[in-house]
């Protein structure tokens, strides 16, 4: 069976047509699934009933079985479990920050990009995800905030998996949340991370939708690069620039850069010099990331001192920086953390 929420809009008149419906049905049936909420095909009241039993054989909906969620001591933060058809797990958070409701979604199942000091691709990649598992992450976590009157307002993939290795997937996921019938959310809304694959960044570019793209540089140099991040062997650090470059300059998107501090590994003022002469006078900003704890490893956060003069260090060069604060820590739903659940 297909599933319904791997259909743009467009692919789904497409079907329409092909199957001699009437290509309007496609955004009422959207309309149904975005805007109104349906959570089967027998609640679309405005079709007769022999074209819900149609499409009830025909596609399946929803794919997504929510199995619990967990709630930050503080309830910014929210993390989700998912089961997906064939029993395997992913997980997304919403984080609640002022007015930004902010989804980071999984876009595979394990990663094959096995960084040194990330959680979630420790066995590395077990599968892609489709379409529809992306989309519904979000489609269910939107349903959840409406009881309150609120509803999601950006989308970030930096939950589980390499978005640039489930490429296709991830520009249709794309597709169906920016579209007015689908879920509406704004390209500029929508930030999609890599560890930094080079073919990928160029295509994405190519994108008739512009969304923000972001780097997980990590490192200074390519030594230090390629020691923590296997990806780095085969995309090595200038060409990875470039292509973030290329990519600034063909979407009009600021480039932003992930930095996530390790103790003895990373985080050192030489690093930071080394950091700052490589991108002073380029527009970007450097968003530094502590690193969070992950079970198993022995990688160590920084002292609070170290981070503050590392940023020093950039600031000082006229590079922006931010310093993520990292949410939902106590609920294990910080960046990288996300794992794959046993039980
Ligand atoms: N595959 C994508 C998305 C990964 S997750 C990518 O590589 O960008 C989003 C961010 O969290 C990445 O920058 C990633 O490097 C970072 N991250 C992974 N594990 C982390 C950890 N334990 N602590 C802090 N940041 C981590």
């Amino acid at each position: 069976m297909k599933e319904i929420c791997s259909f743009s809009l467009k692919d789904l008149k497409v079907w329409m047509e092909e199957n001699g419906e009437k290509a309007f049905r496609a955004p009422q049936i959207f309309d149904w699934i975005y805007a109104k909420d349906a959570q089967n095909f027998d609640a679309m009241t405005n079709m007769s009933k022999e074209f819900r039993a149609k499409l009830a054989n025909e596609f399946s909906f929803p794919v997504l079985k929510l199995l619990k969620t967990q709630e930050s001591e503080d309830l910014e933060t929210i993390k989700y479990l998912w089961e997906l058809p064939d029993q395997k797990r992913v997980e997304s958070v919403l984080i609640m920050s002022g007015d930004r409701r902010t989804v980071c979604i999984s876009c595979q199942v394990g990663c094959p990009a096995r960084c040194a000091f990330c959680a979630s691709g420790k066995e590395g990649l077990m599968r892609n995800l489709s379409p529809a598992e992306i989309v519904e992450q979000v489609l269910h976590i939107n349903r959840s905030l409406k009881g309150k009157g609120e509803r999601v307002s950006h989308l970030v993939f930096m939950g589980m998996g390499e978005p640039m290795e489930n490429y296709d997937a991830v520009v249709k996921a794309i597709q169906i949340f920016n579209a007015e019938e689908g879920l509406g959310i704004s390209q500029r809304r929508i930030t999609v991370s890599t560890v930094g694959v080079v073919e990928g960044i160029h295509k994405l570019a190519k994108e008739e939708l512009k969304v923000n793209l972001v780097l997980s540089l990590h490192a200074p140099n390519q030594h230090i690069r390629k020691k923590i991040i296997p990806y780095a062997r085969k995309y090595p650090f200038e060409e990875v620039i470039m292509a973030m470059e290329a990519y600034s300059r063909e979407t009009k998107r600021d480039i932003t850069y992930e930095y996530t501090l390790m103790e003895g590994i990373n985080d050192r003022p030489q690093h930071a010099e080394e950091l700052a002469q490589l991108l002073s006078g380029k527009q970007c900003t450097v968003n530094l990331i502590p690193y969070n704890p992950v079970d198993g490893l022995r990688l160590q956060r920084p002292k609070r001192e170290a981070i503050e003069e590392f940023r020093e260090i950039l600031e000082q060069a006229g590079i922006n920086t931010t310093w993520r604060y990292t949410k939902g820590k106590d609920i294990a739903a910080a960046c990288g953390q996300l794992a794959l659940q046993k039980s």
